[in-house]
């Protein structure tokens, strides 16, 4: 095999594995990541004294890649199984939603909802066909299975609290995978659910895997927004940064598929059919307010908000999940939800976007003191999950473009689980794996 100069655009989970997988078979390497630093998505930020994940992030015994990628790095004693603890804010008041028994005494719902809603999650869970659900709307399926009630309470909050305008469009096959892979995360004999958390958070392994790269030979190139991406001479491709021009003989782009489609040559009317279909691709954003305090306000690590005049979708009691003795003895909080691009959270100033999460999260907890936070931060991501309606799989870039030596892998590519770090690292290996074979 002839060793290439291979470009990858973004440095995250995809691309620095997909480097990884590369580096096996002798190429040079050379990542060129638009941040100030490794890690996209899962990259975090320091925190009362520890590195903290920008938004909330956990593991799940099922995600086979990172768990293998773990192993290779040899980090495996740095990662922890911690029992998942979750709750459901409804109608002002906070109920468990753990187990078979939750459910049962769960009391916004009649008998009948709660069997019906019991019997639909354990066929969900247990069923592995998911291409029945593909053409089907979650909203259409879980209205028809579960009934009137239980949608109402549990799966339109959660869908139009997560989706907005595109709520009633997302495919029952992306809910199907959200509630069958997460069934799985247990471990034998014991059936609570467990989630992963590393310590040190998943920065360990991000840093580890720049570490591992940068020693094998890896360019890492860190503030360099690519613009451009074009076919060159020879049938080499040119990749045009804020600062330079790079030319390779392969590139594998990892950044969002709308970015992708700006990087284009706006003038190839050859590729007006393709950018059209990644234009067709829909993206929300995310919005998340994090603070420290000295109070402990939730024995459950996750409440969903099931509640349409919440500003926020989910709260997230970090300490519940993690020690708080990595955070200097005090509790971490995420409020997050998801927003259109257009939508306001993105432009509210940070102090307003506080003061609005907060005055509600005082309705849920009342005993709430925002005199006793520590520190807080606002973090606003803008391609944070992909709409996968029913008819995704058409929209659905490939990994190879039209453009000649380049390709694409992201998150939009997973299909029908939902965005992840495990599938990120599968579709860099599996990216790796494409160029192999054509090369
Ligand atoms: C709110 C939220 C919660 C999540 N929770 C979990 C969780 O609990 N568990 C889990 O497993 N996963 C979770 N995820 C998903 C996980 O973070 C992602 O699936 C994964 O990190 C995606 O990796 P990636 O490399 O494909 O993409 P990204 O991480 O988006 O990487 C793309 C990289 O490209 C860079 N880039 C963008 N534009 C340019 C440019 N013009 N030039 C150069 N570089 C550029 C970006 O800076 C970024 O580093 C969560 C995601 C979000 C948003």
């Amino acid at each position: 095999m002839n060793k290439k100069h291979i470009g990858i655009i973004g440095g995250g989970l995809t691309g620095m594995t997909a480097a990884l997988e590369l580096l096996k078979d002798g190429h040079d390497i050379t990542i060129i990541e638009g941040g100030s630093q490794t890690g996209g998505l899962a990259a975090g930020f320091t925190f009362e004294g520890a590195s903290l994940e920008h938004a909330y992030h956990h593991a799940f015994k099922t995600d086979y890649d990172i768990l293998d990628l773990i192993q290779e790095l040899e980090l495996k004693d740095q990662l922890n199984w911690f029992d998942s603890s979750m709750g459901v804010y409804y109608n002002g008041q906070l109920y468990p939603f753990r187990t078979p028994i939750d459910l049962l005494k769960f009391p916004p719902l009649r008998f009948w909802s709660k069997f019906r809603l019991g019997l639909t999650v354990l066929y969900l869970q247990h069923t592995k066909n998911w291409k029945r659900f593909e053409h089907v709307t979650a909203a259409e399926w879980m209205r028809k299975h579960c009934g009137k009630q239980a949608y109402e309470v549990i799966w339109k909050p959660l869908l139009h609290g997560k989706f907005h305008q595109y709520a009633d469009q997302v495919s029952m096959a992306w809910l199907w995978a959200r509630i069958h892979i997460r069934a799985n995360s247990k471990e034998k004999g014991d059936s609570r659910e467990k989630l992963g958390y590393m310590t040190g958070g998943f920065h360990t392994l991000i840093h580890a895997l720049e570490e591992r790269l940068r020693k094998e030979g890896v360019q890492i190139h860190l503030n360099e927004k690519v613009r451009g991406v074009r076919t060159a001479e020879q049938g080499t491709v040119q990749v045009e940064t804020e600062q330079k021009t790079y030319t390779f003989d392969e590139v594998i782009s990892t950044v969002s598929t709308h970015l992708f489609s700006q990087m284009l040559d706006s003038k190839d009317t050859t590729l007006a059919n393709y950018k059209k279909q990644l234009a067709s691709v829909q993206y929300l954003g995310a919005a998340l307010v994090i603070f420290s305090s000295e109070q402990s306000l939730s024995p459950y690590y996750w409440v969903n908000v099931n509640d349409s005049a919440s500003p926020f979708l989910a709260f997230i009691q970090h300490t519940n999940l993690a020690p708080t003795s990595w955070y200097n003895n005090r509790q971490v909080y995420y409020l997050a939800t998801y927003v259109p691009h257009g939508h306001r959270f993105f432009t509210t100033d940070e102090a307003a976007l506080k003061e609005e999460f907060f005055t509600y999260l005082k309705k849920i907890f009342p005993q709430f003191s925002p005199e006793q936070i520590h520190n807080t931060q606002v973090m606003r991501l803008r391609y944070a999950q992909h709409i996968v309606d029913t008819n995704y799989a058409e929209k659905m870039p490939a990994h190879v473009t039209p453009i000649p030596h380049v390709y694409l892998a992201n998150f939009s590519q997973i299909f029908p689980e939902d965005r992840g770090m495990s599938y990120a690292i599968r579709e860099g290996r599996k990216q790796a794996q494409l160029l192999r074979e054509r090369l």
